[in-house]
């Protein structure tokens, strides 16, 4: 069974890697010049660095089993055991342990400092609709609570704001911690929890797990390869494939569409029309990160350090790579590297600002944060990496977004959908759902 993977993200690879190994024949078709997606690394003077994902969630299997699998097993690593800061209110604050951004160690949460006001709380049911993540929790922690915490690790993740982000979608964990947002919280905090670290990177970066996944999966890969048609076509299917002035027709038995949600939606208008009008709904959000290689730099004691949204920074997050992997540090001898990121969803015009104007607004905003209690140093290097469309946003109602589109894709044979648009934006998520179009596709 020829089988068509259209877009070589981590999705189309884990679904082309299980297709290969379950004795189809699958065809990553990438339309930019590399497989990865936003899985990608990228030189900063002479550093290699990750300039999009860093890391992926080890308390779920499937991301390092697929690691594992394709031979990198050896050169998984933790972060260093330091935890994040919040900059709020003039000042970088330890960031109390919380269950998203819900807190779970009141003492800590009142020595940093980060909420004016008392914390008041309400007990209320978990409702059976979906409901904004501000809304929730504001209803029974006060707003402090969602500007000051849930904000930044929310936008951490998806870029986007919790007033519209869907709880049942974007933050399930904070709904299961029950009515009693406080007590739920301190109950998961003190839960055993499984041995290692929930998140772990690889030694060189996470970016060299696509090509892993090329290396060893044993299927084809064009690259340079955008679709830009598909249709039935009998029992299997016709895609059209390539540039515009040289696009080729080709036929392959079944189809895994692996695009984000734009591409996909566009693609699949004849296919599987209110899949199609679904997708087109899903917003998402362009950021831009910018790494520098800092020298004689002082960094406050930390990973790293989140922004609010209320605080109106150009940076939403800083990380101390440097300090974060323990690997990069030792690449980077006694040099420091640091990885910004800019743009919430909504903010398209940070993107088309040029490199000079973006590596000026990061570093500007990075010594009026660091330099109180610290020294960012001179640069050596900078990398800027704009990532349009970078992180789809699961806004209330997502989960019923999904059920349309899968509930359509289920009546075309031959038709699989996966990737970061569905059932999680993490890299452990969206393998998943490659393997689970891969496994579907074969049982079809
Ligand atoms: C800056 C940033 C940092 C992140 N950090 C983390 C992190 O630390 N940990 C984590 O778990 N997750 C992180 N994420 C999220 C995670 O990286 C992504 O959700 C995930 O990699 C998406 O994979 P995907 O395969 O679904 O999509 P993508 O990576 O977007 O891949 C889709 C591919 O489809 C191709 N394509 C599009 N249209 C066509 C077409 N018509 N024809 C052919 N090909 C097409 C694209 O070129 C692209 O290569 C981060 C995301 C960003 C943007």
């Amino acid at each position: 069974m020829r089988v068509a993977v259209v877009g070589g993200g981590i999705a189309g690879l884990s679904a082309a890697f299980h297709l290969a190994q379950g004795g189809a024949e699958p065809v990553v078709l990438e339309g930019s010049p590399q497989v990865g997606g936003k899985l990608r690394r990228e030189r900063l003077g002479d550093l290699t660095i990750d300039v999009g994902a860093e890391g992926m969630l080890a308390r779920r299997p499937e991301a390092t089993d697929l690691t594992h699998a394709v031979g990198l097993g050896d050169d998984i690593v933790a972060p260093e055991p330091i935890p994040s800061l919040v900059w709020s209110r003039g000042q970088l604050r330890a960031l109390p342990p919380t269950i998203m951004g819900v807190p779970s160690d009141l003492g800590a949460l009142a020595s940093s400092g980060l909420l004016q006001r008392p914390l008041a709380s309400h007990a209320a049911p978990v409702p059976d609709e979906d409901v904004s993540v501000a809304q929730f929790v504001a209803d029974r922690l006060g707003r402090e609570v969602v500007d000051r915490l849930v904000e930044p690790l929310l936008g951490g993740v998806y870029a986007g704001y919790a007033d519209r982000l869907s709880l049942q979608a974007a933050a399930p964990v904070i709904a299961s911690l029950g009515p009693d947002l406080l007590a739920g919280a301190r109950q998961r905090a003190s839960e055993p929890k499984p041995p290692g670290p929930a998140l772990v990177g690889l030694r060189g970066g996470i970016g060299r797990l696509p090509q892993a996944v090329v290396d060893v999966g044993g299927f084809e890969v064009r690259t340079g390869a955008t679709v830009r048609g598909i249709r039935r076509d009998g029992s299997g299917w016709e895609l059209v494939v390539g540039p515009t002035t040289a696009a080729t027709r080709e036929r392959f038995d079944a189809v895994v569409m692996a695009a984000p949600a734009p591409a996909a939606s566009r693609l699949l208008a004849e296919a599987a029309p209110r899949a199609a009008f679904a997708l087109a709904g899903l917003d998402y959000a362009s950021m831009v990160v910018v790494g520098f290689l800092l020298e004689g730099a002082d960094l406050p004691s930390g990973t790293g350090f989140l922004v609010p949204p209320v605080e109106s920074t150009q940076i939403k997050a800083a990380t101390f790579s440097s300090r974060k992997w323990r690997w990069l540090a030792e690449s980077a001898g006694g040099a420091t590297v640091v990885r910004t990121s800019l743009g919430r969803v909504g903010e398209t015009a940070t993107l088309q600002r040029d490199d000079a104007t973006l590596v000026d607004l990061a570093l500007s905003d990075l010594r009026s944060i660091v330099e109180p209690a610290g020294t960012v140093g001179s640069v050596s290097a900078t990398v800027v990496q704009r990532w349009g469309g970078g992180l789809p946003q699961y806004e209330v109602g997502h989960r019923d977004l999904v059920r349309t589109v899968t509930d359509d894709v289920a009546t075309v044979p031959g038709l699989e959908v996966c990737g970061a648009a569905y059932e999680g934006v993490g890299i452990a998520a969206v393998v998943a759902t490659g393997r689970a179009a891969a496994e579907r596709t074969l049982a079809g």
